[in-house]
């Protein structure tokens, strides 16, 4: 991810950084094609117009072209501009990861549509919890329309060496999720993770059954997961579960792949939901914490 971004903006500032002595109009021509290069990276453009603008001001008539090395200077401020378009701000401190503050059981509901690797992400998430926080972990699926569905977060239960509430078939959502909550409380595990059902496109039904089951379990934690090679739909689904169903954070997966990054850099503007973590493979380790500042180095190289 992010491959072409970066090695467009670096071309941008390999530009500035020859020119050695910087006029404002210097800086106004690289904002320019960072402009570009941003929006070619299919970033929204509500999202592109703040961060440039952001930059602008702060780069634009101030010391930096007076400064000893005034690339430098203008590439720190585009740094820092896409830190906080990535939620890296102040006051996002504390939003990223798994919140695991709660009384146990600790519900967590994944929703997101088929196919963005939210059943993947569950037995991840499980892996995680289990090894890295020492969590009894119960995993449930609450996908009634794929029996397929149920049987591959059982195997990924498995594999990642985590419970996995038995299949009942003819069972509702809301039943299952009645039932996995109570096996929880019987047989103390820290934390439950609801995997629900998803479908191709968002759907009335589909956000009907989510908010139900939400209503249900009253998760501490409601994670969308997302897949980044979307781009721009990404953004919608986010836009559209949150305002529907409220979520409390968002993975993005397959951040592995060749997706240009628009969709991680609108995602917090457009959403107002944090990502948490992110998709990097398919092995069930191949789960990394969303840090602003480390992916904005990446970005800029
Ligand atoms: P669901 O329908 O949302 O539950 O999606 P699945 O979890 O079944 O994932 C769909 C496919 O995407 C599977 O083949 C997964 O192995 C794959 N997948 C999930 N997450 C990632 C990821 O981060 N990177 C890559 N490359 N593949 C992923």
């Amino acid at each position: 991810m992010f491959e072409a971004l970066g090695n467009r903006l670096t071309g941008v500032f390999d530009k500035l950084r020859r020119r050695g002595a910087l006029s404002d109009a210097d800086v106004q021509e690289a904002l320019r094609e960072v402009r570009i290069a941003l929006l070619e990276a299919d970033v929204a453009l509500p999202v592109v117009k703040d961060l440039v603008n952001r930059v602008r001001d702060r780069a634009v008539g101030q010391e930096v072209i007076r400064s000893v090395s005034p690339a430098q200077q203008v590439i720190k401020i585009v740094n820092d501009a896409l830190v906080e378009a990535l939620g890296g701000g102040e006051g996002d401190d504390g939003k990223r990861g798994i919140d695991l503050n709660a009384p146990s059981p600790l519900p967590i509901l994944m929703v997101g549509l088929q196919g963005s690797g939210k059943t993947t992400t569950s037995g991840k998430i499980a892996l995680r919890l289990r090894v890295r926080d020492r969590k009894k972990v119960l995993l449930a699926s609450l996908d009634v329309h794929r029996p397929a569905a149920q049987l591959q977060l059982q195997q990924l239960a498995d594999r990642a060496e985590v419970t996995c509430l038995p299949i009942v078939m003819g069972q509702r959502p809301l039943e299952i999720a009645a039932r996995a909550m109570d096996v929880a409380r019987r047989e103390l595990f820290d934390v439950v993770i609801l995997d629900t059902a998803g479908r191709l496109s968002i759907d009335a039904e589909l956000m009907a059954e989510v908010a139900a089951v939400k209503a249900f379990a009253k998760p501490h934690e409601t994670l969308l997961v997302v897949d980044a090679m979307t781009g721009q739909d990404a953004v919608q689904t986010a836009r559209a579960f949150n305002e529907q169903v409220g979520v409390t954070g968002i993975v993005m997966t397959r951040v592995d792949g060749d997706a240009r990054g628009g969709a991680a850099l609108s995602m917090r503007a457009v959403t107002g939901a944090p990502i948490k973590l992110l998709g990097a493979g398919e092995k069930l380790d191949a789960l990394e914490d969303f840090h602003p500042d480390r992916i904005a180095n990446r970005i800029l190289g």
